[in-house]
């Protein structure tokens, strides 16, 4: 059986004494789930999540880390240095970072080969544009994706793998992948990593939906049969919301 997870994205949202304040509801709220549940606090926040989560179920994962072990890349963050502060998962390739910051396939492969050989866990995110979609590309665009970052990783860095798939046109709009969306992409996905590696590593790689996913949205996303949870961005920043949200996966 694979592993479902929920995860909660809080980007660039919390100062020191919020991200407090938002772990404490949560560790309130939160209902006992056989999922995993993890939140993504800023980097200054990082350490002190931990701390204050020490010893509980939720997982606290970095946003992104370089590729490098250390040296000159000011402003970045190594995998050692998350490790060193007790952190396991890294978020690589979200959309606002392929936007903003430039991120191309070639620089995740990069950091995502870096992340495994340190022994993390990769949170992969990708997905097509509203552009891609509309001119039915977007079997193509993840596709090639997943090819460029990820198909030259051995088979025994996929236990370390999670994807997310993140359609762009629906990620922060409220436009949500209808249910039948979801499931047809991350079926998809399924295949093309089954022939690539192994039905196995295929059948084993949790796979998320990220988009708008809230709580009266997300018990129906989370049925289908190959989506293994979400990753969640706007609604993980209330405590209530998100709580529901990993009810809403059992
Ligand atoms: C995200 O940023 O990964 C995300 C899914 O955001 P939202 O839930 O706000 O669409």
């Amino acid at each position: 059986m694979r592993k479902q997870i929920v995860a909660g994205n809080w980007k660039m949202n919390k100062t020191a004494s919020e991200t407090r304040a938002l772990l404490e509801e949560l560790q309130a709220q939160l209902p006992a789930t056989s999922a995993g549940v993890m939140v993504a606090p800023t980097f200054v926040n990082l350490t002190g999540a931990v701390e204050q989560l020490g010893g509980s179920a939720i997982e606290v994962v970095a946003q992104n880390m370089h590729f490098a072990d250390s040296g000159a890349y000011t402003g970045e963050i190594s995998a050692d240095m998350l490790a060193d502060i007790g952190i396991q998962t890294v978020i690589l390739g979200h959309s606002e970072r392929r936007a903003y910051f430039g991120e191309d396939d070639a620089l995740l492969e990069k950091k995502t080969a870096q992340a495994i050989s340190k022994g993390m866990q990769v949170i992969f995110c990708f997905g097509e544009e509203l552009e891609d979609r509309k001119a039915g590309k977007h079997f193509e665009v993840v596709a090639s994706q997943l090819k460029n970052a990820l198909f030259g990783l051995p088979d025994t860095a996929w236990g370390q793998i999670i994807l997310a798939y993140e359609p762009v046109w629906a990620i922060g709009t409220g436009e949500t992948a209808s249910p039948e969306q979801a499931q047809e992409m991350h079926a998809f996905i399924r295949k093309i990593v089954a022939d690539a590696y192994t039905p196995e590593v295929a059948d084993a790689v949790t796979i998320l939906y990220g988009g708008s996913v809230k709580p009266g949205n997300a018990a129906e996303i989370f049925s289908k049969p190959d989506v293994d949870g979400g990753l969640i961005g706007g609604a993980s920043l209330n405590a209530e919301d998100f709580s529901a949200i990993v009810a809403a996966i059992g």
